[in-house]
């Protein structure tokens, strides 16, 4: 591999000249001096919660490399659990085929909901997760002789991904608009973001509101609706928009009502992400289906899963082919993808992860507390490992100058519009979160200043 020094512009004139990257314009990768320069970052490796160019600079990745990392990279005992596997089975197809990694990550995840959601089916990312769980709400209906539940609702500023299917329930106009003729758009119900409230409002009152809203549609159309999807507790593209779990415990008693599937997606915010192992726990509910992603692999290998309940799963079960649920992808439950699941969980069980987090959140906490008294800075909020302000400023290019001051300060922190956030893996020590925190401040300051 080519590094030293001249190693990061070779490998940046190749990958602009041959790679398409993900959610970028790519002209703004192009010139440094246009102002929506977004520069590109080789990476060579990456050691715990740093990542490594080819010439010797290293990155905190205070994004947990877009909310996937949980145990910092090259994690020691997932990497002896991948090589292992690695040793015994790399893949078999699982239509008419098992294997010990998929058995067992179904059972252990199926026990960590406390068994309410007995099945796992899998696919590799986030967004397929989210039309299988579509799929399997509306063909349930469809067994149950409901032909007529046909519809979804979403949140107000959700994301559940961007193919064509999930782009139905995704409430986000960047990523929707020029696709909008090929979408069968949801009905979008009002988000419980409590930065909504009104002066002397709780979140609790912000999210009954929001409750109320659902609970009109669903008089006024529940008889066709299929599901409720939600991501529980943060809705993460919105800009790290949180809310009271009270929402969550309104919306799962207004779904029982109406014969609606409550889909929860924790495909961000599963895995530890807000304190508790699901977010939903935190409302003292469970989903219908629940769909994982991102963290379930310890951000190693593309997975995901939809749990789902005995009850839907069961209507699934006839002499006739057509009624059971026969959507598959290529490498559904991959051997190796599964090992990195469990090794994860290994993690999560031998190390009490939870309660140590709980250590981070609150040095978190401490490390961003000045900021709340800036006077550009609103709403600063925090849900277990996820700490987000909003940044009042009239500069379009906001986002990508404090891009840029946070990677010259060390830091991997990219903005989603005006609204900074941190979200690291579960391997910071105090020492790295306080460099967080203090490359956040001084990017801030270089970004309202209008330079990097
Ligand atoms: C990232 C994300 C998805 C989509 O996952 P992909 O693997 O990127 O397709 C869906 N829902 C939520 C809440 C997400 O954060």
């Amino acid at each position: 591999m080519k590094s030293g020094p001249g190693a990061n512009e070779a490998w940046l004139a190749r990958s602009r000249s041959a790679v398409w990257h993900p959610c970028t314009q790519m002209q703004h990768h192009a010139w440094p001096d246009q102002p929506g320069f977004l520069p590109l970052i080789p990476i060579a490796r990456g050691k715990g919660p740093w990542l490594y160019d080819f010439e010797g600079r290293r990155y905190l990745d205070g994004i947990s490399s877009w909310w996937t990392n949980l145990f910092g990279h090259a994690h020691p005992r997932i990497n002896a659990a991948l090589r292992a596997q690695l040793e015994t089975l790399e893949h078999v197809m699982l239509a008419g085929f098992t294997h010990q990694p998929v058995v067992e990550l179904s059972e252990r995840l199926s026990a960590l909901t406390g068994g309410a959601l007995g099945h796992a089916f899998y696919a590799s990312d986030g967004a397929s997760a989210t039309e299988i769980a579509l799929k399997m709400s509306f063909h349930y209906w469809q067994n149950c002789g409901r032909a007529d539940k046909r519809e979804f609702l979403c949140l107000a500023g959700s994301y559940h991904g961007e193919t064509v299917g999930a782009l139905a329930v995704t409430d986000v106009a960047l990523f929707k608009d020029a696709y909008a003729p090929l979408v069968r758009a949801a009905n979008v119900v009002p988000s419980p973001d409590f930065r909504q409230g009104a002066p002397g409002e709780s979140p609790a009152d912000v999210a009954r509101r929001a409750a109320a809203a659902l609970e009109a549609q669903l008089e006024a159309r529940g008889d066709r609706i299929a599901a409720l999807i939600v991501e529980p507790l943060v809705q993460g593209a919105a800009g790290m928009a949180m809310y009271d779990p009270e929402y969550l415990r309104l919306a799962r008693g207004l779904c029982n009502r109406h014969a609606v599937h409550l889909i929860c997606d924790e495909i961000a915010v599963g895995c530890g992400r807000t304190g508790t192992f699901f977010a939903h726990e935190q409302a003292g509910i469970r989903p219908d289906l629940l769909c994982l992603s991102k963290g379930i692999s310890g951000g190693y290998l593309p997975l995901s899963v939809v749990l789902s309940t005995d009850t839907l799963y069961g209507a699934f079960l006839d002499d006739s082919v057509a009624r059971g649920f026969l959507h598959s992808h290529s490498y559904t439950g991959n051997p190796l993808a599964c090992r990195a699941a469990l090794a994860t969980l290994d993690l999560f069980a031998e190390d009490d992860v939870l309660a140590a987090n709980r250590g981070r959140a609150e040095r978190l906490s401490a490390c961003f507390a000045p900021l709340a008294d800036h006077e550009r800075i609103r709403h600063l909020r925090q849900r277990g490992l996820i700490l987000a302000f909003d940044v009042e400023t009239s500069d379009p290019w906001f986002s990508r100058r404090f891009y840029r001051a946070a990677l010259d300060r060390s830091a991997l922190v990219r903005p989603i519009g005006n609204t900074v956030y941190v979200m690291p893996p579960y391997v910071v020590g105090e020492e790295e979160i306080a460099h967080l925190a203090g490359a956040v401040a001084d990017a801030l300051k270089a970004a309202l200043a209008g330079t990097s």
